[in-house]
């Protein structure tokens, strides 16, 4: 223990306290509100389906704490307690190159970690969506899910951290930079790859075949000057019964993809509506904005890491007696979100104002009172909160409170 040590407890302590309070607060405000529907939604839905919402909400943010907790209790195992330094002696007695140990301990470290979260995403699948009905997922997708998972960690993983760690060890005292190279260019190329090769792997794609939603779709995309690779329905009913919208991809290959379980709840106008949305976005240079501000983040993140690399009170201040790359790699990926967590209100923010130009957007493009309906639609079906705390809400959301949103595209109106 060093000061680092301290000053790292005291940053987890301050974080964990934080969130609990919000949480609290959040807990006591939907609870509050639980039996009333708010003024702006009464017309549209129902006391049932608002308390179902209140019910759904509690439930997480209990689990959220949970969780939380326990999350805080594994990182301090894995740096104070020593976990990754006991790791890192398991591989090193096997006396392979500095390179293949530590893509061994990253690899072997990050299976263990996604072992450890298990109980929580099977509790959350099995227990509270299929309480609630929104889970679709059969334990044989979700076991084939983790499979698929694992593999591809294992695919583009490995190869990853085996350049990462060589760079580190030959390219001298701004391997950060290179890292940060290789990083950017691996990131952009998943950005590009994610729509054609990932995800296909987990969701069927089929081609919109609603003749006539498909051209009214089309008419809207060449309105505002939108160039895809096609518009996509995705079974999200496979796994759950939330529903949802949005492009991805970069460059040409774009693809606009629906949930199956969105063109069930909404009309065509409403569809269009949300479309616009999502095209706002994309007119308004939210994804470039994002990757830029990504990538000027991990250049920043790289440059302390290529600080504190050559400082032994990192290390020794969280737990590792031996030095190496693999484990400030490690250390840092597991320590960092512990103090860039008071960094999320800007986040969420900067997300929200997005949100609302995309709105106005859409509100230009199309039709806001579509878009209010489609969202009131979607609020019901997801059994979203309309009555989150005020301060929650706007350290973690990223997108406006439903009333708030709906305010403001109702000014937008006529
Ligand atoms: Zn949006």
């Amino acid at each position: 223990m060093n000061t680092f040590s301290w000053v790292f407890v005291a940053a987890l302590g301050a974080s964990v306290a934080l969130r609990l309070w919000l949480a609290g607060r959040q807990i006591s405000s939907v609870a509050a509100h639980r039996e009333r529907v708010p003024d702006a939604f009464a017309n549209a839905i129902q006391l049932d389906a608002h308390r179902k919402a209140a019910d759904y909400t509690l439930v997480k943010a209990r689990q959220g704490r949970l969780e939380l907790l326990y999350d805080s209790l594994l990182l301090l195992g894995w740096t104070l307690g020593g976990g990754l330094q006991w790791l890192d002696s398991l591989w090193l007695s096997a006396h392979w190159s500095p390179i293949n140990t530590g893509v061994a301990v990253i690899l072997s470290a990050f299976i263990i970690m996604a072992l450890l979260e298990l109980p929580f995403s099977l509790y959350h699948t099995f227990v509270i969506e299929e309480r609630f009905g929104f889970n679709k997922t059969t334990p044989a997708t979700f076991i084939g899910d983790l499979a698929k998972q694992a593999l591809l960690m294992l695919l583009l993983g490995v190869p990853l951290a085996w350049a990462a760690l060589w760079l580190m060890q030959s390219s001298g005292s701004l391997w950060w930079l290179y890292l940060w190279l290789l990083w950017a260019g691996f990131s952009l190329l998943m950005l590009w790859a994610y729509p054609t090769v990932i995800a296909p792997l987990f969701n069927k794609f089929t081609p919109l075949d609603n003749e006539q939603l498909r051209r009214r779709i089309q008419t809207l995309l060449d309105r505002c000057g939108f160039k895809s690779k096609g518009i996509y329905i995705m079974d999200g009913s496979r796994r759950s019964g939330h529903g949802n919208a949005y492009f991805t991809g970069l460059g040409r290959n774009k693809r606009i993809v629906f949930f199956d379980t969105l063109l069930e709840t909404l009309e065509a106008n409403e569809i269009e509506a949300v479309l616009a949305h999502e095209l706002g976005h994309f007119k308004r240079k939210h994804v470039q904005k994002r990757i830029v501000i990504m990538m000027l983040m991990s250049l920043g993140g790289l440059a302390l890491l290529g600080w504190l690399i050559q400082q032994t009170w990192f290390y020794q201040g969280l737990g590792v007696t031996q030095p190496s790359h693999h484990l400030a790699l490690l250390l840092f990926l597991m320590v960092t979100p512990v103090f860039t967590l008071f960094l999320q209100p800007l986040a969420s923010w900067f997300s929200r104002r997005h949100e609302f130009e995309a709105d106005d957007y859409a509100a230009t493009q199309s039709s806001a009172g579509d878009l209010i309906r489609a969202l009131v639609k979607l609020y019901k079906e997801n059994a979203s909160t309309l009555t989150p705390d005020p301060l929650y809400s706007a350290f973690y959301d990223s997108h406006p409170p439903a009333p708030v949103r709906v305010a403001h595209l109702s000014t937008r109106i006529g």
